[in-house]
């Protein structure tokens, strides 16, 4: 299983917000949406950053109440990490595992085609097991 068979089955939409949207709008985006982090772009849409739960937690330790006077740009994560439609996703698996981030986006020459979640590699993975059990099974009882 591929990256591009996640998105594939996932869909394509990626939630993002600009550099200069304070801390309330990314939030709101968050929760309407249902999703943890959302990616940052420039007027190019170029990606610049990336907000999750972890960069709100960690501003609000750092800011208390002050963190939503804050914008988007002061408090997200760059320089982004990306992927490859093309890589493995046991590859992605183990590279979330050993940075400690749970979102990648997948960029193919230079254009951002989705964003795919920690959540999104483990249903592909397990959605692939079980069709091979299911295979399997088949097999068995011929
Ligand atoms: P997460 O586990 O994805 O909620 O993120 C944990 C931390 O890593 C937060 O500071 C995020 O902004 C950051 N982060 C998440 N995804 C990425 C990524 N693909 N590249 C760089 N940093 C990231």
């Amino acid at each position: 299983m591929h990256v591009a068979d996640i998105l594939s089955s996932k869909g394509y939409e990626v939630i993002t917000a600009a550099a200069s949207d304070s801390l309330a709008t990314a939030l709101a985006l968050m929760v309407e949406h249902r999703v943890g982090a959302v990616l940052v772009l420039d007027a190019q849409k170029a990606i610049v950053g990336i907000l999750s739960e972890r960069d709100l937690v960690r501003a609000l330790h750092q800011y208390g109440r002050d963190a939503f006077e804050r914008t988007v740009g002061e408090l997200m994560t760059a320089p982004v990490i990306t992927c490859s439609p093309r890589d493995p996703a046991t590859a992605i698996m183990g590279m979330m595992t050993a940075q400690r981030f749970r979102h990648v986006p997948v960029v193919e020459g230079g254009r951002l085609l989705g964003l795919i979640s920690i959540g999104d590699v483990v249903k592909g993975q397990i959605e692939e097991v079980q069709a091979e059990v299911d295979a399997l099974r088949r097999y068995i009882s011929l």
